[in-house]
């Protein structure tokens, strides 16, 4: 198995509610480092762009107005497998159906402020973290 990055954001619902070092522990215990984080509020131009894939969806106006709403943690997660382990700790998408244990399970709010962001494939994790960060800002 190969080491990988991948690109996780800690929603505003979560950092409004001081989750921060909790969700970065479920990182850590799992065996995935922290390389780069910074907590960042997002402009609308920045939520529009992430998420630029979705702009057709009908939840989009309301998620880019979720994301800018208040701080995030952007960080970059480094490990074994790392985009597919990370997946598995965050839990699926609705918190209604994501499984004991993971982050969203235990503490989204919803289908929306669903705590945490994760890429989806390596390739999405190269160019989500270049988004968001410099070489220079990743220490591995
Ligand atoms: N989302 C939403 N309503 C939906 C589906 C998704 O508000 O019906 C939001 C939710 O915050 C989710 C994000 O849009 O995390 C991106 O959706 P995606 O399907 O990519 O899910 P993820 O990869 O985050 O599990």
């Amino acid at each position: 198995m190969a080491t990988e990055r991948t690109l996780s954001i800690i929603k505003p619902d979560a950092t409004r509610r001081n989750l921060t070092g909790k969700i970065n522990a479920r990182f850590e215990d799992a065996g995935l480092r922290i390389v780069a984080q910074k907590r960042v509020l997002l402009t609308q131009a920045e939520a529009e762009g992430f998420y630029a894939v979705h702009r057709e969806r009908s939840f989009f106006p309301e998620l880019v107005a979720f994301m800018t709403s208040g701080p995030v943690v952007v960080q970059v997660l480094e490990g074994e497998n790392a985009v597919l382990k990370n997946r598995d700790i965050m839990g699926a998408t609705n918190p209604a159906n994501a499984a004991p244990g993971t982050i969203r399970a235990d503490f989204a709010e919803s289908i929306e402020a669903n705590s945490v962001h994760g890429s989806d494939s390596l390739e999405n994790a190269t160019n989500e973290v270049a988004y968001f960060f410099a070489q220079t800002e990743i220490v591995g």
